[in-house]
């Protein structure tokens, strides 16, 4: 298979040859009948989400392996975690083998079941965090997300069991009692609207204390969802003392802020953009930006969350928190940061692709696009120019905060091992 008139990274056209699922050479001009022409677009290592939720078990009817996986690709994607927070709970290895499972039979892209830290999340009883690395999908991101581990000795005892098996634990920084029935973003917005405000020291709390636990016993801590400017000081002060911490944000909290709620196209209190962690202020935008271009923050993960129409289509208090994602990302994150001057390509490709993926010790994937490596590639037009059409996405949700914006670029193919997931824009 040979793709030609590429750009790596952005870099002058070259074409890649591609045997048995590996790329054997990267050179200008080679040629061969059946060639993809890749039109001169933009060639990235097939990206890789930390933090996906599939929603297989359990809620078939928001998105199933097939139809997430399907999303994943379409949106660029050779890899995704799936979050643990199905029903029944990722929480032993005969679940995480069922998510793996489905992922080989129905997958798109490559599918890493992400175990649960706590029996069933409710944050009292350690998982069989060992018997899931040890099972057939060889779990290494542990993480209760939607729910934080608030119990600190819990918190330390999984940090320190991960360490055996090269794990790490993903938290979801949410304080419980500082949260309680929180809506949206405590400050000014909160209080016009008079919904409940999540204060930014919930988020920043936890991640401090989890921060000090992890440098205590040694071991690996990822940050899920970073929303909060003071958050990224903190990183930025456990990265200085050289402690193993890393962290992600999600493009909508590098894009949208909180001022939606009150003044979105269609009027106030608009569930579309309820999402856990909430949208914060510009201050905040700006310090992710920054945060993401510095390397404080390592990752962008989606946190894709599918819901269906009636979960989120009611009054404010009552809908479900989350946003689909996996099929803007790209395009969101060229928005922020590529348009914006703060990142190039290549920063893009560290950071949707070869950091997730050592994150999440995924050996195939995240690998630079050069002979001997897999043959997982996604071309993107920069300069295409996409309105937002949720009806078009694969995923069988469409609770997406860009309907009807323009956003740019357009992922045109990707590549598992070789083989086209996506050609044209469309499904294979
Ligand atoms: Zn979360």
């Amino acid at each position: 298979m040979i793709i030609k008139n590429v750009r790596i990274l952005g870099g002058e056209p070259v074409s890649i040859r591609a045997d048995d699922g590996v790329i054997t050479e990267v050179a200008p001009g080679l040629d061969a009948p059946g060639a993809i022409d890749g039109g001169g677009a933009i060639a990235l290592p097939g990206l890789v989400d930390l933090h996906t939720h599939l929603r297989e078990p359990g809620r078939e009817d928001a998105e199933t392996v097939q139809t997430g996986t399907q999303s994943a690709a379409r949106g660029g994607y050779t890899a995704v975690h799936a979050m643990a927070n199905t029903s029944p709970v990722a929480d032993t290895a005969g679940v995480v083998e069922q998510v793996w499972r489905l992922g080989r039979e129905h997958g798109h892209c490559d599918v890493h079941p992400v175990g649960a830290v706590t029996v069933g999340l409710e944050g009292r009883q350690l998982a069989e965090l060992g018997a899931m690395a040890d099972s057939a999908a060889r779990v290494r991101v542990f993480s209760d997300d939607g729910k934080c581990v608030d119990d600190a000795v819990l918190m330390r005892r999984a940090l320190e069991y991960v360490k055996a098996f090269d794990g790490v634990v993903a938290q979801h920084a949410q304080e419980p009692r500082l949260t309680g029935g929180a809506q949206m973003n405590e400050g000014v917005v909160s209080g016009r609207l008079g919904l409940t405000g999540w204060p930014a020291v919930a988020e920043e709390a936890i991640i401090a204390r989890d921060c000090l636990l992890a440098a205590h016993v040694g071991s690996r801590l990822h940050v899920c969802h970073v929303s909060t400017a003071g958050s990224v000081e903190i990183i930025r002060w456990a990265k200085s003392k050289g402690w193993n911490v890393t962290a992600e944000v999600t493009p909508h909290h590098l894009l949208l802020t909180d001022d939606l709620v009150e003044e979105s196209p269609v009027g106030a209190y608009n569930p579309i953009y309820k999402v856990n962690p909430p949208l914060r202020t510009r201050a905040d935008v700006e310090a992710l930006r920054a945060a993401l271009a510095d390397g404080t923050i390592d990752i962008v993960a989606t946190d894709h969350a599918p819901h269906p129409v009636e979960d989120k289509e009611t009054e404010w208090p009552a809908a479900a928190m989350g946003m689909v994602g996996l099929e803007t990302a790209l395009s969101v994150v060229q928005e922020a940061m590529i348009e914006t001057g703060l990142l190039d390509w290549a920063g893009v490709a560290q950071r949707m692709s070869a950091l997730p993926a050592r994150i999440g010790r995924l050996p195939g994937q995240g690998r630079p696009l050069e002979a001997g490596e897999p043959a997982n590639i996604m071309l993107y037009d920069p300069l295409a120019r996409i309105e937002v059409e949720p009806s078009a996405f694969a995923s069988k949700s469409r609770n997406t905060p860009y309907e009807g914006m323009t956003l740019p670029g357009r992922v045109v193919a990707t590549f598992l091992r070789g083989r086209p997931t996506v050609l044209e824009g469309k499904l294979v």
